[in-house]
């Protein structure tokens, strides 16, 4: 079964680059030079992986990585052309994608694609992230706490998926609101803290005694890993 490989990259000098090594390497890469005809060609055929650059002409990598996560969980290793967006791409929750900073060598990319789909069909169902206390239903956008559905605003939930995906991994509170607000808006980061507040607040009307988020004075938030 030849994998369907998503390209999404304005310079028809780096696509060039992918498509060939790509194919090359037996996958059927497919090309797009925009953000929203990626979404489409998403929406149309079956793609295994997705390869984002962050610069594109209609908008930038990080608005479609969120619209591609509201609707599929296709793993997605971004292009990126600077080390300042390297650390919010680190950020990003998502098991099981990666990175990737230009320039790059075609070697380097078709081998972080192998790793990632490896990881993908060796691991667990991307739709269904769980530990023992939170089951998250991606389809539904419902999470449950210790098998009770909380109920959660937009934003509760997208910054709580994004705690339930890495646990114990300290998120600064920009990277939160770049994965859960439509429009980031880094002057409102105290917005971030209010809504950390109602999640606790709600998962301790399910439990009392539990609260495992973790504030991290002057860095942000975490999860408390599964004992
Ligand atoms: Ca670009």
């Amino acid at each position: 079964m030849t994998r369907k490989i998503l390209i999404i990259e304005d310079e028809p000098g780096v696509a060039d680059t992918l498509l060939y090594a790509l194919k090359t390497e037996g996958f059927q890469p497919i090309w797009c030079d925009t953000g929203s005809e990626g979404l489409k060609a998403l929406d149309e055929q079956g793609i295994d992986l997705v390869i984002l650059d962050i610069g594109l002409p209609d908008g930038n990598g990080f608005e479609f990585f969120r619209e591609i996560r509201g609707k599929h969980s296709v793993p997605v290793i971004f292009l990126t052309a600077r080390s300042e967006e390297v650390d919010r791409v680190l950020g990003l929750e998502l098991g099981g994608d990666d990175y990737v900073t230009k320039p790059f060598s075609p070697r380097e990319v078709t081998a972080r694609v192998k790793a990632v789909l490896r990881r993908i069909s060796g691991g667990k169902d991307a739709s269904k992230t769980s530990s023992s206390r939170f089951q998250v239903d991606e389809d539904r956008k419902r999470i449950a706490f210790f098998g009770t559905a909380l109920e959660l605003s937009r934003y509760e939930y997208r910054i709580l998926r994004a705690l339930i995906r890495r646990p114990g991994m300290v998120f600064k509170r920009e990277v939160l609101m770049e994965l859960a607000w439509d429009v980031p808006d880094i002057s409102g980061l105290r917005t971030v803290d209010t809504h950390i507040k109602t999640i606790r607040h709600k998962l301790r009307e399910i439990r009392s005694d539990s609260d495992p988020i973790r504030t991290h004075r002057g860095f942000g938030y975490s999860l408390e890993e599964d004992s």
